[in-house]
């Protein structure tokens, strides 16, 4: 690398690069320029070779990639605390699709993406995966925060504001990705909704275009009990077995959810290379159930973690789900060594990149990955003494202690203050959505 390449230098009192597993280095500087991670190397080493490099001082920071949001539905944020203490399937059918069919519209999804991307930013947040009407809107909003992001095309079998039918949702899909897939930030899953809204012909179409256009797809999966009985109701099967005979089971699956398992459902989804997206305050407030983490990891399922919308959490907030992930993993299986605080923050950057295939482009912090990069300050009193930052990054620290955020490379929060979206606007907008909201109730 040439010393041109370099224009940013970050010092930082601990660096976390997830890869290689475990390592915590002291004493050391990211160089990053082009939007990429240059080097990790000593700090003195850095200042000799890159002396024309623009240069940050974190004395008591932890730096870290950026953290993934592997199963959001951001636009819901506008959604917030309307329907709260609900099962599922009430809260869906009585109360959210609802308040969709009143206000779901372009505009909708374009404010909300735009402040669930202002919260996930103060947050260290840098990538979501998303799952959403109106598509072309969220892009426009994320495109404007200089966030990463993978968009849903969504499939489920009702009209709504965006699509009359499965034919209509698919072919949208397809027009925004075709308009937005040369965006470096952005890629594209498929996104049927769930086993019990859309159809076997459909889900066979989603399996077809997933593979053609090498697509992820992304489905809530197995979340409740009661999702199993209506697909053992309809279709004689449970719905991953369902799932599997529709030949989707594969390295491109992420099931959301993944709460009620059997051992051979989760040898199934180890033995076809299928991710999870693990939801466990989404969960535990829709009362779904505990998801069985220490089993799917040790059989080597690929988990990442999500906050689910903001209707059901009420954050996005991964910070928090670290923690939960860890202690519910630990409590439920009886095992404290469960899910090690390494191994949360593994599951919510690099083994989030690997479930979108984004694993050569962020996830760590390792040279010629594009430069997505978090600055946890680690100096206030309810996180001192620090003993092992990562241990305080898990259990301790909380998102208002992030203080900087870039996505490939570029500067998305400095010092807690955002750079790309303009809070005073933002906050006007989300009470005239309140009000127009809150006016017509949740049902
Ligand atoms: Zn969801």
């Amino acid at each position: 690398m040439s010393a041109a390449s370099v224009d940013t230098l970050l010092h930082a009192r601990w660096i976390v690069p997830i890869e290689p597993t475990g390592q915590v280095l002291t004493g050391h500087t990211l160089a990053m320029g082009n939007g990429r991670i240059q080097a990790l190397l000593p700090t003195p080493d850095a200042r000799q070779r890159f002396p024309d490099a623009g240069e940050v001082n974190l004395d008591s920071h932890a730096l870290l990639p950026g953290l993934i949001n592997l199963h959001t539905h951001a636009a819901m944020s506008l959604l917030r605390g309307l329907a709260d203490d609900l099962p599922l399937h009430d809260w869906l059918q009585n109360h959210i699709w609802p308040a969709e069919a009143r206000h779901a519209s372009w505009d909708f999804v374009f404010d909300g993406t735009q402040i669930a991307c202002a919260e996930m930013i103060r947050g260290g947040v840098t990538c979501f995966n998303d799952m959403y009407f109106f598509p072309e809107a969220a892009a426009e909003s994320v495109l404007g925060a200089g966030i990463r992001a993978a968009l849903g095309l969504i499939v489920i079998e009702f009209p709504s504001n965006y699509a009359t039918d499965a034919e209509d949702y698919l072919s949208k899909g397809l027009e925004m990705r075709d308009r937005y897939k040369t965006e470096p930030l952005l890629r594209f899953c498929m996104a049927p909704h769930a086993p019990y809204t859309v159809s076997d012909a459909n889900l066979e179409r989603v399996g077809t275009m997933a593979a053609q256009l090498d697509m992820p797809i992304h489905i809530h999966l197995h979340e409740t009990e009661e999702e199993i009985s209506i697909s053992l109701r309809e279709h004689g099967v449970r719905p991953l077995q369902r799932l599997h005979g529709l030949g989707l089971l594969g390295p491109g699956l992420i099931a959301v959810h993944a709460v009620h398992l059997q051992r051979d459902e989760i040898a199934l989804l180890a033995r076809n290379g299928c991710h999870v997206a693990h939801c466990p305050t989404s969960n535990l407030k829709l009362a779904s159930g505990v998801a069985p983490v220490a089993n799917l990891m040790e059989q080597g399922v690929n988990l990442g973690l999500g906050t689910d919308g903001a209707a059901s959490n009420n954050r996005l907030d991964i910070f928090a789900e670290m923690r939960l992930a860890a202690l519910l993993a630990k409590g439920s299986s009886g095992q404290a060594d469960a899910v090690p605080a390494h191994r949360a923050l593994r599951a919510a950057t690099l083994d989030a990149a690997r479930a979108l295939g984004l694993e050569g482009t962020t996830g760590s912090l390792e040279p010629g990955k594009s430069a997505d990069v978090i600055a946890v300050d680690l100096s206030s009193l309810e996180t001192l003494p620090c003993y092992d930052p990562v241990s305080d990054l898990v259990h301790a620290a909380g998102r208002e202690q992030v203080t900087h955020v870039w996505v490939a490379g570029k500067q998305l929060m400095k010092e807690r203050r955002l750079t790309t979206l303009d809070e005073a606007a933002l906050r006007q907008k989300m009470h005239q959505w309140g009000d127009a909201i809150g006016r017509t109730g949740a049902a």
